[in-house]
């Protein structure tokens, strides 16, 4: 006679959810309770990402091309152009194999892409809209004769592209960082744009703190989507017991969401499949919160969900 898990292993037909049902299979005795899964209001691929992605599939499509770099921070994504025929290459490095190279949503700096121009290369730039923007806050503070300063990860190709034609400018994460900024009259201040809202505010105020005598000229430069996601991760900690982030193990929003849940009080794992989760963490939790980050396909999302399904778990309306 079929136990119930076995019935359900029969009768189950959605394809991703085959993928993952005999190992997921346990024992009746050892069952994870039923939970329920919520989705953030706000989570996954943003625009820029998906514009810079089509850009690249489209260019590797028509030709041979070198992207500059991870087009984004996940593996996933990375394969899909491997597999379109697209090159990976380096921004900063020295030859690429292909005429035409193109520039990450994450950007580049002027130097950078007149430098792979210089060499002979077409440039195709699918820098995203709003880290542009970030680039030409920081280039109007600098000509106002503020000295430059920009909040986020030191050697984060964002923060390299920001900083790549103001070799003065100063990188920040700390408040010792803060305290080693060298005495200024002006200071102006952007950020990378996937850096956690309240904190870069906590950080302006942190200059302004121990710089009294300066004057500090803020552009915030934290963009839309990041500051969407994260909103919608705190309602999210508020009501789960577990968090999910799917993104990519380098990837710095997907990082933050992950560390965010943490300090909002709720356990949180960062996983880039859904093959990543481990039952075990399903045992207590009632209610379980998927996002993602800016660079995370949606048909990962739909894995991830698809496998919690098959563990258990029901999306809640
Ligand atoms: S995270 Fe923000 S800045 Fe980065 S690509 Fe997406 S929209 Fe653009």
């Amino acid at each position: 006679m079929q136990s119930k898990n076995q019935q359900a292993v029969m009768t189950s037909t959605p394809s991703c959810r085959s993928i993952f049902l005999s190992r997921d299979f346990v024992p009746q005795s050892k069952r994870i309770q039923a939970f329920e899964i919520h989705r953030a209001t706000h989570f996954g691929m943003c625009f820029g990402v998906r514009d810079a992605l089509a850009l690249a599939e489209k260019s590797s499509q028509e030709g041979d091309v070198t992207i500059l770099g991870e087009l984004v921070h996940n593996e996933v994504v990375r394969k899909r152009l491997r597999k379109a025929g697209a090159a990976e290459g380096d921004l900063f490095g020295e030859k690429a194999e292909t005429r035409e190279v193109l520039v990450t949503a994450h950007g580049a700096s002027d130097f950078q892409k007149e430098r792979w121009a210089q060499k002979g290369h077409l440039v195709t730039d699918a820098t995203c809209p709003l880290v542009k923007k970030a680039h030409t806050a920081l280039a109007t503070l600098v000509a106002e004769g503020c000295f430059p300063v920009v909040i986020g990860k030191a050697g984060h190709v964002e923060v390299r592209g920001l900083t790549g034609d103001f070799p003065k400018a100063e990188v920040v994460l700390s408040e010792d960082d803060i305290k080693a900024l060298p005495p200024q009259r002006l200071f102006g201040v952007v950020s990378q744009t996937t850096q956690p809202s309240a904190r870069v505010h906590e950080l302006v105020e942190l200059i302004r703190r121990h710089h009294p005598t300066s004057e500090v000229r803020f552009r915030d430069t934290v963009c839309q989507p990041t500051k969407n996601r994260q909103r919608a991760l705190h309602d999210l900690a508020r009501q789960v017991d577990l968090v999910i982030v799917v993104g990519g193990s380098n990837s710095n929003n997907s990082r933050q969401l992950a560390e965010t849940a943490r300090k909002l009080g709720c356990r949180a794992h960062r996983i880039a499949t859904a093959a990543d989760i481990d039952p075990r963490w399903l045992e207590d939790a009632g209610k379980v919160g998927v996002t993602a980050g800016t660079s995370t396909l949606g048909t990962c999302v739909d894995q991830v969900i698809a496998r919690l399904e098959t563990l258990g778990g029901k999306v809640a309306e």
